[in-house]
């Protein structure tokens, strides 16, 4: 899934502060799980927003909506008449659906929340971990399912640098493991070891990120 952060609250107060009415949308997918922008952080924002109007002596207006997602067009229209209604819709949602958001509404300002984070899993409750850098062409296969990219602070492809103690990343010991002694590690179990002497190629960056904004066609799934 996407992670993601509340901004702190001053930020958000300030982008938003001339805002008579806004509408708080949150989304129902990836920043509900990581409890980040789902129906409960939209109640909480909202009810710290109408206290610090009230404080301020600001006049807003203040709706509050969670949509199933905000990366999909159809679900902006059970909540379209409250999107007109609102000066600034605050979106609740990763970048993706906050960019979504003001694409299906032109004309209509909409602020993030949220900062987006990575893409990552739920390592246990309240905690999630990076796994996957979107690269484009995914090379799990050649590090037994480690990715290096997303794992090695430096993104290296080809062995660990000079900085790896103790199964320590020197980029902060105290809190990432080497990606490249997973990688050797899970090697070694899989009885792989052998392969990691292959010198991987240099690697295409342009299928992911580094080749500007991506698009998937599929063909057989468009109308
Ligand atoms: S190799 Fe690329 S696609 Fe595969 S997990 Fe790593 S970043 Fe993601
Ligand atoms: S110490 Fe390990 S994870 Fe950190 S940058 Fe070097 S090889 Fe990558």
């Amino acid at each position: 899934m996407i992670t993601a952060e509340r901004k702190p609250f001053g930020e958000i107060a300030d982008m938003v502060q001339d805002a008579k009415k806004l509408l708080i949308l949150g989304c129902g997918s990836c920043v509900t799980v990581c409890m980040a922008g789902g129906e409960k952080e939209v109640a909480m924002l909202a009810s710290a927003m109408r206290l610090a109007n009230r404080k301020a002596g600001r006049k807003a207006d203040i709706r509050e909506a969670t949509i199933e997602r905000q990366c999909d067009r159809e679900w902006f229209d059970k909540v379209a008449e409250d999107i007109e209604w609102a000066d600034a819709v605050l979106s609740m949602a990763c970048g993706v659906g906050a960019q979504f958001c003001g694409e299906a509404f032109e004309g209509k300002r909409v602020v993030p929340a949220l900062n987006t984070k990575f893409y990552g899993a739920t390592e246990r409750q309240g905690v999630w971990v990076e796994r996957c850098a979107g690269c484009g062409k995914c090379v799990l296969a050649d590090f037994g399912g480690v990715c290096p990219i997303a794992r090695c602070s430096k993104s290296l492809l080809n062995g660990p640098c000079g900085g790896s103690q103790d199964g320590k990343c020197e980029v902060d010991p105290d809190r990432l493991d080497c990606g490249w002694q997973l990688i050797h590690d899970r090697m070694k179990l899989l009885g792989l070891l052998d392969r990691l002497e292959a010198v991987q190629p240099l690697k295409d960056w342009s299928a992911g990120g580094d080749g500007g904004p991506g698009r998937i066609v599929r063909e057989d799934a468009t109308l």
